[in-house]
């Protein structure tokens, strides 16, 4: 009897699963007090282990476990629900990428003080009795309370450690004076919430080609739903523009727009071009942004006070209430690819979750990737296209300099063409642009005695020389030691030489070529936030620097009227690589860089130098023919049955020695799917075999368009157990192959 009574009650507990936004976890199941009210989606505490966590109401409870070894649910959070829209798209990521759906959910949840409700902040103020003392002609006080009280009743009510700095104090004479009560605490608001983006600020007049694309856009967020569209477009042709209408449309209907940027800390044109459009800047997300600002942010999204939030790929997990639009700008850009933690594609997964929340997405590019535009040929995307640039701009010139015929001198990396070129451009008073895609000094360091080469300890990797640093570095783990003093291979002294040109190595060749010329080096390593990124684009455009030097940071969307000259110093860089998309995104990224030049009246011209100039890539480059070169790429692609044309995913094994790495790997390789149309390949070591001390195997699988990867992933993975101290990474969609 005592049994059943104990089921019945039981059964009448109300139980939830519970979703935690930690790594390693699926939902666990919880008792809900009977006094509580939740419902799906809600933010509650509950407690794990010794520990109390933040996570989400996920489903009505899975297991059954006896009510006894259950826990009760702490409390409800008050923030606003997570909606159904963001908890699908966390179950659509988890699945694709074979994460545990806690994983991602930890992006959705990357700030968990934001759920906490803010805290006003302790302010003081002048007291009626401060007042009265401060009035007397000669008050009895230090001098240092007589400035606390001066300073406070100059203006309204401060913290405690404001009136402190203002009055050059501590901030304990503040206290006194409170305890004293010639001084008042108050609440203050912690912030004043942001200003909203006007859609009603007028914008520029429109170009025909630009119009109409802007009107498609703005009547597809007006009409709502899901859709794709390609905003397809040479440099400078207004793509900002245009889809600035369609943010404008969104706005115009109350709803929340996302626009997704590469390289978003370094974006200060874009972000001012957006305040100037629409009166009010957009709100910020990355990850260089402080921690408050981030809380302060998350909770605007939530509440539906962030209009329009402008952000790097996590910026897609946001919990918008009333999301209208996702634009993703440069969607063919290699940054929206995470490559640890969760392996997702920011662009991709923006269509995902366009579809699961019914709105349009808009992909804009001047080099759209293979993925994009073969689903705008089977018709599942859309595609607009601007042809021509804006006003009387006109697309640069581009010529080859055939580096076989035109070597640079021994250990300098200037053709004489590209040298006369910028001679006449600094003679003329305008700007240059110098790119090469390698940081520091030299990427390969060696010694001239006994041939020894520098290598990081950590990884198989050459150490770059960074010499404003006076460091050795490694690109790939962050190791970082000073250049020894003698050979640690043959002892010898002073005996290494650099091998190779960086930015750091071009700009000393273009101080000693062009001594009266202002230099700006431009790298991810020597932009350090996103204030010296705004200083450097304030310099460029006060003309107060004649050569830009820098790496793929200065190829993205940044306007200087008087950039008249680009010089791709060494176009054959990235098709070294051999990868996949080797080609195509030297393409793009060479298209890029040479977009920069002659934006506005002045005509420009790109230098490229190269080794190879019958090589595809180049041959397209000079004769703009990118459907063309992308023609003959989809091709090869098709006829290997690879992306887009078949599916592939990658899975690395690391483990903290060889042995166990192949022994492992054999393992793997023997439970490998045998089925039709599912490929395998490998394993095989890793290009990069040793990554941060820990030795990798790779393997491929490729499988037709109609394949479930994911199915054959998971049986896979299912049937082979790693031992506990080899890592397995899956990586569906790979785009770095290292
Ligand atoms: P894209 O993004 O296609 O490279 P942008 O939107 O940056 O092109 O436009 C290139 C330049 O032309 C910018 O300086 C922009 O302000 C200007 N521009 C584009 N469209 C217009 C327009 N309709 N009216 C005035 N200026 C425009
Ligand atoms: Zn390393």
């Amino acid at each position: 009897m005592p049994d059943r009574r104990a089921s019945s009650a039981e059964s009448l507990e109300r139980r939830v699963s519970v979703l935690l936004p930690l790594p390693l976890a699926g939902a666990y199941d919880y008792k809900v007090p009977g006094d509580l009210d939740v419902t799906i989606g809600d933010f509650v505490a509950v407690p794990l282990g010794k520990r109390k966590l933040a996570g989400i109401v996920w489903g009505e409870a899975t297991g059954d476990v006896a009510s006894a070894k259950l826990k009760f649910i702490a409390e409800r959070l008050d923030v606003p629900p997570m909606m159904e829209e963001l908890r699908r798209l966390v179950e659509w990521v988890a699945n694709y990428t074979l994460s545990p759906a806690g994983a991602v959910l930890r992006m959705a949840m990357s700030v968990p003080d934001a759920l906490e409700p803010p805290r006003a902040l302790a302010a003081y103020q002048l007291s009626d009795s401060g007042r009265a003392l401060l009035a007397r002609e000669n008050p009895s006080l230090t001098k240092a309370r007589l400035r606390v009280l001066r300073v406070a009743a100059e203006g309204a009510a401060a913290p405690a450690q404001d009136l402190a700095r203002r009055a050059a104090c501590g901030s304990g004479v503040v206290r006194a004076l409170a305890a004293a009560g010639l001084l008042v605490p108050v609440d203050l608001p912690r912030r004043v919430p942001p200003a909203s983006p006007d859609f009603k600020h007028a914008g520029p007049a429109l170009s025909p080609p630009q119009a109409d694309a802007a009107g498609v856009l703005a009547a597809q967020v007006e009409h709502g739903g899901f859709s794709v569209t390609l905003l397809d477009g040479v440099t400078g042709s207004g793509k900002t523009e245009v889809y600035f209408a369609a943010i404008a449309a969104c706005l115009a209907r109350g709803k929340q727009a996302l626009v997704l940027l590469p390289e978003i800390a370094l974006s200060t044109q874009w972000l001012a071009r957006f305040a100037a459009r629409f009166g009010a800047p957009p709100a910020l997300w990355h990850s260089e942004l402080g921690h408050a600002l981030r809380r302060d942010t998350w909770r605007d999204v939530a509440l539906g006070r962030a209009q329009v939030v402008v952000g790097a790929r996590s910026a897609l997990f946001l919990p918008f209430p009333d999301l209208g639009l996702i634009v993703v700008d440069e969607e063919q850009d290699l940054s929206y690819k995470q490559e640890d933690g969760v392996v997702y594609h920011a662009r991709d997964m923006a269509v995902v979750r366009g579809s699961i929340a019914k709105l349009p997405v808009i992909l804009v590019s001047a080099t759209p990737s293979l993925e994009t535009l073969a689903n705008v040929e089977q018709g599942r995307y859309r595609r607009l296209h601007l042809q021509a640039r804006f006003g009387d701009a006109r697309l640069p010139e581009i010529r080859i300099v055939d580096m076989r015929r035109n070597p640079p001198e021994r250990q300098r990396f200037l053709s004489p063409p590209l040298v006369a070129a910028l001679e006449a451009t600094l003679q003329s008073g305008e700007q240059a642009m110098l790119f090469l895609n390698r940081r520091g000094y030299a990427p390969l360091t060696l010694c001239r005695a006994c041939g020894h080469r520098l290598e990081c300890p950590n990884c198989t990797a050459w150490l770059v020389e960074h010499r404003l640093l006076g460091q050795l570095q490694c690109h790939h783990c962050g190791h970082a030691e000073p250049l020894p003093a003698l050979c640690p291979n043959c002892g010898e002294a002073k005996s290494f030489v650099p091998c190779g040109p960086g930015i750091e190595r071009l700009s000393e060749e273009m101080a000693q070529r062009f001594p009266g010329a202002r230099l700006g080096v431009m790298a991810s390593d020597t932009l350090t936030g996103p204030h010296a990124a705004e200083e450097f684009v304030r310099a460029v455009e006060a003309r107060q620097i004649d050569v830009l030097i820098g790496t793929q940071v200065m190829a993205k969307g940044h306007h200087f009227p008087f950039l008249t000259l680009v010089g791709v110093v060494d176009a054959d860089l990235g098709l070294e690589g051999g990868d996949l998309r080797a080609a195509e995104r030297t393409f793009q990224l060479l298209n890029q860089v040479a977009g920069r030049a002659g934006r506005e009246e002045r005509p420009g011209t790109v230098y490229v130098q190269t080794w190879m100039p019958e090589n595809g890539v180049i041959a397209a480059l000079i004769s703009h023919d990118r459907d063309r070169f992308l023609a003959l790429e989809a091709e090869s692609r098709k006829t290997h049955g690879l992306p887009p044309f078949g599916r592939l995913a990658a899975v690395i094994l690391s483990a903290p020695d060889d042995e166990s790495a192949d022994f492992t790997a054999r393992a793997f390789a023997r439970a490998a799917p045998h089925l039709p149309g599912v490929e395998t390949l490998g394993p095989a070591p890793a290009p990069l075999r040793v990554l941060r001390g820990r030795h990798r195997r790779r393997f491929l699988v490729k499988t037709r368009r109609d394949v479930n990867l994911q199915a054959v992933l998971r049986g896979w993975l299912g049937r082979v157990k790693a031992p506990n101290n080899v890592r397995v990474q899956v990586d569906v969609d790979p785009y770095s192959f290292l």
